[in-house]
């Protein structure tokens, strides 16, 4: 098989999965009303690959059917970009609201893959060898994957290193003739109800002595005793005018829980190699991912200040402190972009030939891309105000009575008419103040960890060459000239 359709995905999501929402366990996922929105939005993900060919799909490097661009392992500068472009057209379908559109974990996929030699260390080489072949179903099935990689807080007074007593964490308990046997919890796993399939990779490193926690596989999301626990839903209605963003594009979280589930063999990529699992998501997956979501994250900022200038427009807002907030978020979207560029134009070579963007770059906007997100939509509620709430519903302006009011007394500048106008603040609201911008805030904040740690991390592991010498000099001479 090669690249699916939007109409393939939903077909295969009419499995024994047991996911849960509200007080229900739902049997018909694209039908429930808590994911049919987002469960066309996704497909319609799957449907844009085929649409933009050029750009979403290219040949599978041993059958030559087409696949998605996300599944490339680059080998040149002229891969990375190539892989930019089809990224770029992913992210802009969804304005970046939904983070995790199949390709995140497609380009993760395809950096294990193509540096399969970091998990093929300290006696991990079949593991790394089924993981190379399970890349290779990923791409050609254009299985739609989710992933867990965080152990749930219980207690965060015990330290950050999980304890080895500890029995929430997805952990080994036992081995069948066919595989073995794993439980516990993880979180979160977000797009679970529309994927086909779940993985279990690294997270934070584990302390010595715990390979029962040292885990990592793919399995499918009906396999027996898996548990999807889903928050409540965001999902606004079906309906496009009122809910331009929630109505399609409410990825969902769930919390995992493994009930003594069954995990093949040749689905283990790592099965109680702490080494291995402490090393791999400290080497080539930081720069490669990164440029799939910065990407996503730059293409979101730009659609944030489109919107916001359209905003101010609509209302004639011309005032010295709007300009500077549109300015401002003019500016975090230009130094994403020209960051991710940067790190593009001068990649590194992790070896195999697999060449990917520069980490550094990266590793500056992984800190700090968390704390410019909600700004983004704090600077939209204070630009938009109570307009934001002055948005009369679809079926309000069907009404031959009100429509007519709505008409005079709700248009805009410029003689914007009263409908474009509602659109606009209807969008802005959906974007930065509903159940759906909430969310979406959270996870700015906290899916590549929390900001927090990523700056205590761009900090330590810096080279601090260059900076220590500007100061050094001034340290170094003497107290005098002559
Ligand atoms: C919407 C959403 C979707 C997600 N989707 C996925 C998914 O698909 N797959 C997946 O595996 N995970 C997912 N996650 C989980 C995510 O990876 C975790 O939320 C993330 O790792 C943060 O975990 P934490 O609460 O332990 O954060 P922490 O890093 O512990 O942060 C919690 C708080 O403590 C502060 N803090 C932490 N450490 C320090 C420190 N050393 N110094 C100062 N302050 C500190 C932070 O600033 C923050 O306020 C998702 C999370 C969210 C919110």
């Amino acid at each position: 098989m090669a690249a699916r359709t939007g109409a393939e995905l939903l077909a295969g999501l009419n499995d024994d999965r047991e996911i849960w929402v509200g007080d229900d366990r739902v049997r018909d996922i694209a039908g429930h009303p808590a994911f049919a929105g987002a469960a066309r939005g996704l497909a319609e993900v799957f449907d844009l690959q085929h649409a933009a060919a050029d750009d979403c799909l290219f040949p599978d490097p041993e059958t030559g059917e087409p696949i998605n661009i996300s599944h490339m392992i680059p080998r040149s500068k002229a891969d990375i970009q190539r892989r930019h472009r089809g990224l770029r057209r992913i992210a802009e379908h969804t304005v970046g609201v939904m983070g995790r559109t199949p390709d995140y974990m497609n380009v993760t996929y395809a950096g294990f893959a193509g540096c399969s030699h970091e998990w093929a260390e300290h006696g991990n080489e079949e593991g790394a060898a089924r993981l190379v072949e399970y890349q290779k179903r990923l791409r050609r099935d254009d299985i739609c994957l989710t992933h867990t990689i965080i152990h749930p807080t219980t207690d965060k007074s015990k330290g950050d290193l999980p304890r080895l007593d500890n029995d929430v964490i997805l952990h080994k308990v036992g081995e069948t003739a066919n595989g073995i046997v794993v439980r516990g919890a993880r979180i979160l796993a977000t797009l679970a109800p529309f994927a086909d399939e779940l993985a279990v990779y690294p997270g934070p490193p584990l302390p010595e002595g715990a390979e029962k926690f040292a885990l990592s596989f793919c399995i499918p999301m009906a396999t027996p005793g898996l548990k999807f626990i889903c928050r409540d839903s965001c999902a606004g209605s079906l309906n496009r005018f009122d809910h331009p963003l929630s109505s399609r594009f409410d990825e969902q979280d769930a919390f995992v829980i493994f009930d003594d589930v069954e995990v093949p063999f040749e689905l283990l990529h790592i099965d109680g190699n702490v080494t291995v699992y402490n090393q791999v998501m400290a080497q080539s997956w930081n720069s490669n991912v990164m440029q799939q979501t910065m990407i996503r994250a730059w293409t979101k900022l730009e659609f944030a200040w489109g919107l916001a200038t359209a905003m101010t427009e609509a209302i004639g807002d011309t005032s010295p402190r709007t300009m500077e907030m549109l300015g401002e978020i003019w500016s975090y979207a230009t130094m994403v972009g020209a960051t991710v560029r940067a790190a593009e134009d001068h990649p590194e070579d992790w070896g195999g030939g697999v060449l990917l963007p520069q980490q550094k770059p990266f590793m500056a906007l992984r800190g700090i891309v968390p704390t410019w997100m909600p700004r983004v939509n704090e600077i939209i509620k204070l630009l938009g105000s109570h307009n934001l709430l002055a948005t009369p519903t679809w079926s309000m302006l069907q009404n031959p009575d009100l429509r007519p009011l709505v008409d005079q007394y709700l248009r805009g500048a410029d003689d914007m008419d009263a409908e474009r106008r509602i659109r606009l603040f209807r969008l802005a609201w959906d974007y930065a103040g509903t159940a759906l911008a909430s969310r979406v805030e959270l996870y700015e904040r906290f899916y590549l960890t929390s900001g927090a740690r990523n700056l205590q991390k761009a900090h330590r592991i810096a080279d601090r060459g260059s900076a220590a010498a500007l100061v050094q000099r001034f340290l170094d001479e003497p107290p005098i000239v002559a």
